[in-house]
């Protein structure tokens, strides 16, 4: 059996734990690796490696550093398809959908390649007589990323691009689930020109994230995962004086206002709520028509369109819509809230329970599933489901369709389809949700902008990338200078003149 361990000091670090977690292929339920999961003395060890090599790395000019993404960026291009090859396999989205995971990683390295602009301080000439007051933005040291298994490449791009490129070393902890990605990543910025033990890729479960909430070297911790994960991270990293950003969970809900068009609308609830199976935090679950007419016509067109998803592994080439589920406990739970959802009086109206794929029946597939009139205080709308599972919820107006939203704990991302320019502004301004989309269903922010939602989806300050990771990887120290030729020409410095 195929064994996966560390990546420690620029070279493959074999794990001494001796306890390992098994990786799948979410398509046959087969055990393809076993992972091995670090010690807090390995962990340790990683840190304190991680502190010499930030030395040098924090003092190396910011385009240099900078280069090294540039370096990075092409190399990433260069082993695209191998490795959304090896993320489709261990994590099961399709292959398009992976090679679209790496890119909207790549795509924050590109912006990284910005950083000596981004890292510029500021400068106040002749506060006073004599003196210069300027700002400068310092890496922070040793930072840590904690990342989920949906987006393998994706997410621990957005951490390690800016809080490298920031001049830090990170510890980086995927998830367990499907962690070749990240390690191939951590080589690939090897061979760009990243000097060793800059960036150290610890693999590990619980014990290995209190490890690095613990440890006083680490200054900051970039979390995401689930919320009460996000959570309890925040707790512990607060706690112990670290600054911690955690993104967690989400239950995005699609308003259809009568006036959208609903052949847009059902198209892109489809691509939102079904694609990569239901496992986005920016997936769509919950649409709330207004009105039952818009109701009864929304419904009426996404019944087809679902049933005619393709579900399959993604050997099955480009035209399969969407894989299997990560694990048999993520379909397990996917199904028990479904039969909740039916229990609770939820009307089922595509219903995927006896989905079985031929020659696949022990993968982790589950076919759509499309519920109407779903009531708020159902599981099925409270609960994050993470998997190809639509709800929807009949709304009688405006008002209380953008309440619902309003209400709902979570705040990751939302939309509205509508024609009308008052109703998306009002919506926009109103709505208490980090990301807004304006007939665009997944309104993931490009890589110069900032993600991150609200409420229950996101603990401690700032966002993911864009000009906010900057600012998260780094700290401001601002210098009041007074010259002696100053003092001479201006006489004393009166400070109280400065109120
Ligand atoms: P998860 O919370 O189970 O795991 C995330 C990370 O936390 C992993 O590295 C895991 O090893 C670690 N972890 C798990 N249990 C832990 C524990 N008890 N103590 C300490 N660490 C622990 O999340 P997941 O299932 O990998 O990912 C799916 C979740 O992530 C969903 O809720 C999804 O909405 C969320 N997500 C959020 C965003 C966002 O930006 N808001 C983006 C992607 C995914």
């Amino acid at each position: 059996m195929k064994e996966i361990h560390h990546w420690i000091d620029g070279k493959e670090y074999k794990g001494t734990s001796g306890r390992f977690s098994d990786v799948y292929n979410p398509a046959t339920g087969e055990v393809q690796a076993k992972l091995s999961l670090a010690t807090k003395d390995e962990l340790d060890a990683a840190v304190a490696s991680a502190a010499k090599a930030q030395v040098a790395w924090g003092a190396t000019n910011p385009q240099r550093r900078a280069r090294v993404m540039m370096e990075f960026v092409r190399l990433i291009n260069r082993d695209m398809d191998v490795l959304a090859e090896t993320l489709s396999s261990e994590h099961g989205k399709t292959f398009p959908d992976a090679k679209g995971d790496v890119q909207r990683g790549l795509e924050v390295i590109e912006f990284c390649i910005g950083a000596p602009h981004l890292l510029k301080g500021e400068f106040t000439d002749s506060a006073g007589p004599g003196i210069d007051i300027y700002s400068m933005r310092q890496p922070l040291g040793v930072v840590a990323g904690i990342t989920p298994f949906n987006f393998p490449a994706m997410i621990p791009l957005w951490k390690m691009g800016p809080a490298l490129a920031a001049g830090n070393a990170m510890i980086l902890k995927p998830s367990e689930r499907d962690p070749s990605v990240p390690l191939m990543l951590a080589k690939l910025l090897q061979e760009a020109g990243l000097p060793d033990g800059v960036l150290q890729v610890v693999n590990g479960d619980k014990g290995s994230v209190d490890a690095i909430l613990d440890n006083p070297v680490i200054q900051a911790v970039g979390f995401v995962g689930s919320t009460p994960i996000a959570q309890y991270i925040y707790e512990r990293a607060a706690q112990n004086g670290k600054r911690a950003q955690c993104f967690g969970g989400a239950k995005n809900h699609m308003i259809i206002m009568p006036d959208a068009d609903l052949d847009q609308a059902a198209d892109a609830l489809v691509g939102a709520g079904y694609g990569a199976a239901g496992e986005r935090c920016m997936a769509i679950s919950v649409a709330v028509p207004v009105g039952d007419k818009t109701a009864d016509a929304l419904i009426e067109r996404l019944i087809p369109r679902i049933e005619k998803l393709k579900v399959g592994p993604y050997t099955a080439g480009n035209d399969v819509d969407y894989g299997p589920v990560v694990t048999k406990a993520a379909k397990e739970n996917i199904l028990r809230l479904v039969q909740s959802g039916v229990d609770q009086g939820a009307e089922l109206v595509v219903d995927g329970r006896d989905f079985n794929l031929q020659g696949y029946e022990d993968g982790f597939f589950v076919g759509p599933h499309l519920f109407d009139r779903v009531t708020p205080d159902m599981d099925i709308y409270k609960t994050e489901i993470f998997g190809p599972v639509l709800s929807t919820v009949r709304a009688q107006s405006y008002e209380e369709a953008i309440q619902l939203a309003i209400d709902h704990e979570y705040g990751n991302g939302t939309a509205i389809y509508t024609r009308d320019g008052d109703t998306a502004r009002d919506f926009a301004s109103r709505i208490n949700i980090g990301m807004v989309g304006v007939n665009v269903p997944i309104p993931v922010p490009l890589a110069y902008h900032t993600f991150g939602g609200w409420k229950k989806s996101g603990f401690g300050d700032l966002n993911q990338h864009g000009p906010d990771a900057f600012r998260f990887y780094t700290r401001t120290k601002t210098v009041t200078a007074r010259w002696p030729s100053g003092i001479k020409e201006g006489g004393e410095f009166n400070f109280k003149a400065m109120d």
